[in-house]
């Protein structure tokens, strides 16, 4: 039966209707590509690039993001690789940078605006991506949008890099949901992004303004709150207009009480961690869409995160 498990595991992720859910993890290191592939994930749906740019008196220039870029590919053994752009500023400083001092560092320079501000910086790291082989496994996500000039902006960039590069090959941009307003645009953002992926760390603490660091708000900061799920559901539904999938890639897709009300708003990818894969998968296998949709429509109805989560807690209990 251990057998039986273990080759479970590296299956696609498929609901108990058939349906298909992507089951990918999330990566900030090369041990955690190994990891990954061993989960039995099916992918990266998150290569959170930071670890390279921190800790650090200079950045990292292109040949040495293309080697730890190629080696994370490798590692994946040619599952899909989502690379996402440098994300600092916030809480992540980067000293070489010389970033402003700021007020408020959340609502500051941060995530693409730091690389659009900096653009030789996001150069570098668009043709240390380009240059990985074979360059199909890899696609590209822009992390702290706030509107379509930035996605337009970054596709200007890796467009010029792809010409001066020679990749003849289509690469895949999309755009990561971590702001209410790139929730409420999600239409306009679908319209031109490859898919979106939403970061429900961020998109919970700016939809309920609460500071993900802050230790006394911490018991109140809850993903599956009303207003973050319907906040999803603005993005599944303008992703849907233009035949786009949604992913999550914040911590809410590790959870298990999340995964039936994700799927039934319409996500179709949940990137988690490594180490949360196996249950995810395996819970993804006991669901049917059907009772996820209708699960679904009566979260975005209730009051509370609290009762969202009672609501989810029986769900599950009934469902295995
Ligand atoms: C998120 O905000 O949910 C996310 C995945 O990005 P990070 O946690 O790296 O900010
Ligand atoms: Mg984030």
């Amino acid at each position: 039966r251990r057998a039986a498990a273990r080759a479970a595991a590296h299956e696609p992720g498929r609901m108990a209707d058939g349906g298909r859910i992507e089951v990918f993890a999330n990566v900030g290191s090369l041990a955690d590509a190994v990891a990954a592939t061993a989960s039995g994930a099916e992918g990266c749906g998150l290569l959170r690039t930071e670890f390279l740019f921190l800790d650090r008196e200079t950045p990292p220039d292109e040949d040495e993001q293309h080697r730890q870029y190629q080696a994370i590919a490798s590692a994946l053994e040619g599952r899909p690789l989502i690379v996402r752009t440098l994300d600092v500023g916030g809480d992540k400083d980067a000293p070489y940078l010389a970033l402003p001092t700021e007020e408020n560092p959340a609502l500051g320079l941060r995530g693409v605006r730091v690389s659009l501000w900096r653009p030789q910086l996001l150069r570098a790291q668009l043709r240390a991506i380009l240059r990985v082989k074979p360059i199909g496994q890899c696609r590209i996500m822009i992390p702290m949008v706030s509107g379509l000039d930035e996605l337009r902006a970054v596709r200007a960039v890796l467009d010029e890099a792809r010409r001066d590069l020679g990749v003849v090959e289509r690469v895949e941009l999309g755009v990561m949901v971590e702001t209410p307003a790139a929730a409420l645009t999600a239409d306009l953002l679908a319209a031109e992004a490859d898919f979106l992926s939403i970061g429900t760390n961020d998109l919970t603490q700016y939809t309920l303004a609460m500071d993900r660091g802050n230790a006394e708000l911490a018991p109140r900061i809850d993903a599956l709150h009303p207003a973050v799920l319907r906040l999803i559901a603005q993005t599944t539904q303008g992703a849907r207009r233009h035949g786009r999938w949604v992913g999550v890639c914040g911590g809410l897709a590790a959870d298990p009480a999340a995964a039936p009300i994700l799927i039934g708003l319409g996500v179709t990818e949940l990137s988690a961690t490594a180490s949360a894969v196996p249950e995810i998968k395996a819970l993804v296998r006991r669901l049917k869409r059907d009772a996820c949709e209708a699960l679904a429509e009566r979260a975005l109805l209730q009051p509370s995160a609290e009762a969202v989560r009672a609501m989810a807690q029986t769900f599950l209990t009934g469902a295995i």
